[in-house]
This record gives C-alpha cells, structure tokens and sequence, in this order.
C-alpha cells in the first residue's frame, strides 16, 4: 500500500483507495506547439493540489459551480482578495 492518504478538505474523512474523488489544481502552463507535427502542446511547469473532495462531497459542487465561485470571489472588487 502507498503512504498517499487522501482527507477530503469539506468532511475531513479519508478517502479510500480505489475511490474516485475531485482533485482541483492549480497549474502554472505553457502551451506551445510541438515542432514536428506542429499540433498544439500544453506543458505544465509546475503543479499544486488546492482542495479535495471526497465523491459524495464533490457530488453537492459540480465544477460549473466551482467556476462560479472562483470567478465572483477573484473578480472580486474586494482589493484584498486581488
Ligand atoms: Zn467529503
């Protein structure tokens, strides 16, 4: 067994091996083009794991309402959240 544990950040509960649940990342990317087959490539520099959520709590957020949180809170005229 891997020493990865996985504690959802809304419930606290440990998720289980095997389970599926909603990761959200922050990635810092670059896209680019790839130089022989010229198709558009995306490379992440680097990556962080922001906030996870166990399956049944992911299920009460879908990510259209992520989207809607994340937009309203750094869309924010609030300029200490800027
Ligand atoms: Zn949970």
């Amino acid at each position: 067994m891997s020493g990865i544990i996985n504690v959802c950040d809304l419930c606290n509960k440990k998720i289980p091996h095997g389970a599926a649940y909603v990761a959200i990342n922050y990635h810092i990317e670059q896209m680019d083009k790839d130089p022989l087959k010229l198709f558009p490539t995306i490379q992440v520099i680097r990556a962080e794991k922001v906030f996870t959520m166990c399956g049944k709590c992911g299920n009460k957020h879908q990510a259209a309402k992520m989207i809607e949180v994340l937009k309203r809170t750094l869309i924010s005229s609030e300029p200490r959240l800027n």
